[in-house]
């Protein structure tokens, strides 16, 4: 049984549908890739499963669990993680205190230090470990936005755009760190643009385009499949 499991998930804005009964699973031990152009409902999605937006219609299991009536802190309580698009670190708090802020609400919590100081050496972040959040280059935020998330020792690590804004050698070390997540047992959603990073380190990948799942498979299959280079044409 997949660790996560959203099942005919519906939202809609204003009568338009940003998600029409999607249907989607991440496994544990594997890095279940979810793309598609902007607007496709990829955040809707993780929304959804993080517990922020409540569906329509539709169900999320964790674990087997229906959790679709539970808020986002008892969903990461069982161990489910994410990150933002959008950057949600605290400018004005070092890097070490932005992951001691996410231990201390982690089942971990007596050991929140020693938790942080793992997450910044595993990632290479221990040089910048006083460094101001404010202060740091995108690719570097988005870095410590997912070691914020790793404190809490996921299960399931849902990730939102999360190279966006790295250099390709960042990547390169990201697509690393997301098979040896993935190769420790956490089931990792992957939401991202770079397709470099999402054919390589990808097991199977869902393609998004206007709220529904248009195609899903091995990321050879994807790469050349006809309704995916139609949902991306005018996009790249
Ligand atoms: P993606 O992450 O794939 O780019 P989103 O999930 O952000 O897509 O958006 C899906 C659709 O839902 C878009 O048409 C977007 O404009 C709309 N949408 C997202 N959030 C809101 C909101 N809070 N209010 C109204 N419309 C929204
Ligand atoms: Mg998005």
């Amino acid at each position: 049984m997949p660790l996560l499991q959203a099942e005919e998930v519906s939202v809609s804005f204003g009568g338009r549908h940003a998600l029409d009964t999607v249907s989607l699973a991440a496994e544990a031990g594997r890095v279940t890739g979810l793309i598609g152009p902007n607007g496709a409902g990829k955040s809707t999605l993780f929304d959804v499963v993080s517990g922020l937006r409540r569906p329509m219609t539709g169900r999320v299991l964790l674990d087997g669990h229906d959790v679709t009536r539970e808020g986002p802190a008892r969903r990461a309580r069982r161990g489910l993680c994410r990150t933002f698009q959008h950057l949600e670190l605290f400018g004005r708090l070092t890097v070490r205190d932005n992951l001691l802020v996410a231990a201390e609400l982690g089942p971990g919590r007596r050991h929140a230090a020693r938790a942080a100081d793992r997450v910044l050496s595993r990632l290479d972040l221990t040089d910048q470990a006083e460094v101001l959040a404010d202060a740091l280059p995108t690719g570097a935020a988005r870095l410590v936005e997912v070691a914020r998330a790793l404190v809490l020792e996921p299960k399931v690590l849902l990730l939102d755009e999360p190279a966006a804004g790295q250099d390709a050698q960042e990547t390169g070390r990201f697509a690393g760190l997301l098979r040896s997540l993935a190769d420790e047992g956490t089931a990792v959603l992957l939401v991202e643009h770079d397709m470099s990073l999402v054919m390589t380190v990808c097991d199977v990948v869902h393609v998004l385009d206007l709220g529904s799942v248009v195609a899903s498979g091995p990321p050879d299959r994807i790469r050349h499949d006809a309704t995916v280079l139609a949902a991306y044409l005018g996009e790249e």
